[in-house]
């Protein structure tokens, strides 16, 4: 490896087909200057007509950190690969390249001598697996929809269509299609992607593709190979209903210690109720807010249907609200001035970590007596417990973001900068890892010191 500057490593995986090939080829082909490794994994298959067609090997042997690393696509040799074959080759892909591409994965994450461990994945956003394997190794994933924005945008809708009934349709096929944000009035039901003309969704051709779209926001990043002059009022469509791929951005253009951060961790649950009173709390505080509302978090199903236009109206203006953050990243941008917490451990660490005042909401287990301290022992924080009227929230806001906001922000830059000292050289913490290594080692027969 060169030097000790980490240097990237990105597995780029397309579906079989031809053309998700060439585009991710593409991508790999614009990456390759910036010195990253970059393995791409493709059919045997595609391979061999690439081989066979192309000068794509003689065009990337320039790069030497690039290889081309190849995979079954499930299907017997002498298989036309046709469009009417796509069930097989979407069920050879769970049954048969799931595992192969989990070992892979496994492999290329094991530090090599010359190749540096796996740090990204980029997948075609229809492999249905792709982002659970990640998930599983904790590497980032980006997904790569081929096709275009509109029509992804199309699909990204479907359910939201069935909902509103305007999925299934039987009969006049061009009667306008009202539930894609940005096209109505013009997209009529011929012009939904072919999938949806089908009499009842339960094939799994349909399922694997809706599950694959609606993954998507499960994936740190995305990529759609397009361009803004071409497709920008649906890219921003996208953008907007897919924020948690863009709250960094949505928080670059906020001032500095504007936002207060909202997440309740990654298992606790918030009933509707509750969650309409942190709303109204939030938007009466007056305050920009970037809100984690985990999919799963909500009991008694999804947010009620009926918002209020009052709070629809704010939270456009002043809101972001995602399924999911980069949440070190969030609370280290310089936008976020407060957390409202559920007060889980690590939330409060990254918190004091990154000089963040907390509004604390605890719920359950070590959470209350963290909130007691956070708020009493180390007075970096307010605490909730066991209210959450709109109006207290709105009045804790305000304290953390406003009235107490010197008071509060000195205490926790002080804990944060004792956090930096504790894990630098000759720091306790420091110390202390030191010191179980060294335990560590003496618990194994004859390792040196
Ligand atoms: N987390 C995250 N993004 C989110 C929500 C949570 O990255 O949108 C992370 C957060 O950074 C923390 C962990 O999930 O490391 C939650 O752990 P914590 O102990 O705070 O709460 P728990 O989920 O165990 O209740």
């Amino acid at each position: 490896m060169e030097g000790k500057v980490p240097i990237p490593h990105v597995l780029i995986f397309p579906f079989s087909f031809q053309g998700h090939m060439n585009s991710m080829l593409k991508l790999a082909e614009l990456l390759c200057p910036a010195h990253f490794y970059i393995t791409f994994l493709y059919s045997d298959h595609n391979h061999k007509r690439l081989l066979r067609f192309t000068d794509a090997e003689a065009r990337f042997r320039r790069w030497p950190k690039f290889h081309f690393e190849t995979i079954t696509d499930g299907l017997p040799a002498d298989d036309p690969r046709s469009v009417e074959r796509i069930f097989e080759m979407f069920d050879a892909s769970e049954s048969i390249i799931r595992a192969l591409f989990r070992d892979l994965v496994i492999s290329l994450s094991r530090p090599q001598q010359e190749i540096p461990p796996l740090s990204c994945i980029i997948a075609d956003g229809i492999i249905p697996f792709a982002i659970d394997v990640a998930d599983e190794f904790k590497i980032p994933i980006i997904s790569f929809r081929t096709v275009s924005a509109c029509s992804f945008w199309a699909y990204f809708c479907i359910p939201k269509l069935i909902a509103a009934g305007e999925l299934p349709f039987q009969g006049d096929m061009d009667v306008l299609i009202k539930g894609v944000p940005g096209m109505e009035g013009f997209l009529r039901r011929r012009d939904l992607p072919s999938f949806c003309r089908a009499a009842e969704f339960n094939g799994p051709v349909f399922q694997s593709l809706l599950r694959s779209t609606l993954d998507t926001t499960r994936a740190s990043g995305f990529i759609l190979n397009s361009f803004e002059d071409l497709e920008g009022p649906i890219l921003s469509e996208i953008r907007s209903h897919l924020p948690n791929l863009n709250c960094t951005t949505w928080l670059d253009s906020r001032p500095s210690n504007s936002v207060v951060y909202v997440s309740f961790g990654s298992v606790a649950l918030v009933g509707r109720e509750t969650l309409l009173e942190f709303w109204y709390g939030l938007v009466r505080s007056g305050t920009h807010f970037l809100w984690v509302v985990r999919p799963d978090s909500i009991t008694g199903g999804e947010i009620d249907p009926e918002i209020p236009g009052e709070l629809l109206e704010a939270t456009k203006e002043r809101g972001c609200i995602v399924g999911w953050s980069p949440q070190e990243e969030v609370l280290a941008h310089p936008a976020v001035g407060g957390f409202l917490t559920h007060s889980g451990w690590n939330s409060t660490l990254e918190s004091i970590f990154a000089g963040v005042p907390m509004i604390c909401w605890p719920c359950l287990a070590d959470q209350q007596t963290n909130s007691r301290f956070v708020c009493e022992v180390w007075r970096v924080g307010v605490d909730m417990k066991d209210t959450c009227d709109r109006g207290t929230v709105e009045r804790m806001v305000r304290d953390v973001m406003k009235r107490r906001k010197e008071e509060l922000m000195g205490s926790v830059q002080k804990l944060a900068k004792l956090a930096r000292i504790s894990i630098g050289e000759g720091g306790s913490s420091r110390s202390n890892l030191d010191r179980l290594i060294q335990d560590i080692r003496s618990m194994t027969p004859s390792c040196p010191p």
